[in-house]
């Protein structure tokens, strides 16, 4: 299927690894000319040669913390954008006791107003454009809370309030906003949380791989391709009726009827 957004512009933040990268991938197979960003030179250098090499788009780097005020600014510098994909690194684990109000100042700060004011920064030049798309990374913690994740479960509901009342008042004006919701995908992060797993009870990586394995209907992680390939349809030009939605790309694992 052509996606319908060749030479369309993408800013898809924390994009060296991991689903910001099979994201990025994604749009770039589709004709996206790109900004990427991560806090690492390196990686995000390494990423961006063999994105420009595969898919022969323009990608530009910006190397910062797009939690911080200065890493936005210096990326927004990079606009304008007609999709902008939210990302960062979440929130560590720990028990809902512990957490003190800091710990939830910084987790609200980088889960929540981070993506929200890079949606206000770029909203009205979409607006004014009347096209645009913006696909929010969040967790499936949104859905059905992890208990160890209680500062994921805490700021992303509070993104994904702004995002329910804010993407009805630009729908009208071509702007489709929604957030996808990852379950486990076979990740820096998801092999760093295995990590503690096999540290903690001492067994072997792949029995503690197939141990969370066990608990996704589907039998198996989720891709950072397959991550990136739905991201890149809610950018697309197809995805203009979609509004508002949370959609879950978990393998079945949130178990549910609606
Ligand atoms: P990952 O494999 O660890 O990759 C994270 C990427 O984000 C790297 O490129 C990293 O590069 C960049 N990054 C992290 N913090 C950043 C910051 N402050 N500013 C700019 N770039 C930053 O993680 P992932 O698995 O793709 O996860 C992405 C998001 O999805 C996280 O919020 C995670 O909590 C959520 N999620 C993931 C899963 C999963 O199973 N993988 C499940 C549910 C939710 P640098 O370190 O160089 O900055």
């Amino acid at each position: 299927m052509d996606l319908g957004i060749r030479g369309r512009r993408a800013l898809v933040c924390a994009s060296s690894k991991g689903l910001g990268r099979g994201v990025a991938e994604a749009l770039a197979e589709a004709g996206v000319d790109l900004v990427l960003n991560a806090r690492g030179v390196e990686a995000l250098e390494a990423t961006a040669a063999g994105i420009r090499d595969r898919y022969q788009v323009s990608v530009v780097t910006v190397a910062a913390d797009i939690t911080s005020e200065a890493g936005r600014a210096a990326v927004l510098a990079e606009g304008p954008f007609d999709i902008l994909v939210t990302n960062a690194g979440g929130p560590p684990p720990g028990l809902w006791s512990d957490w003190t109000r800091e710990d939830f100042l910084r987790a609200i700060d980088a889960n929540m107003l981070t993506p929200i004011a890079l949606m206000q920064a770029v909203l009205p030049g979409m607006i004014a454009k009347g096209w645009g798309r913006v696909v929010n990374i969040t967790s499936v913690s949104v859905k059905a809370p992890i208990a160890a994740l209680g500062l994921s479960n805490t700021a992303r509901a509070g993104l994904t309030g702004f995002v329910a009342g804010t993407a009805r008042q630009v729908a009208g004006r071509g702007v489709a906003i929604n957030n996808l919701l990852p379950g486990i995908h076979a990740t820096d992060r998801a092999i760093a949380l295995d990590g503690a797993v096999v540290k903690a009870r001492g067994i072997s990586m792949a029995a503690a791989i197939a141990e969370r394995s066990a608990t996704i209907p589907a039998g198996r992680y989720g891709t950072a391709a397959e991550f990136g390939a739905a991201c890149a349809f809610l950018c697309s030009e197809h995805a203009g009726f979609i509004i508002g939605q949370n959609i879950l790309l978990d393998g079945g694992a949130t178990n549910a009827t609606l």
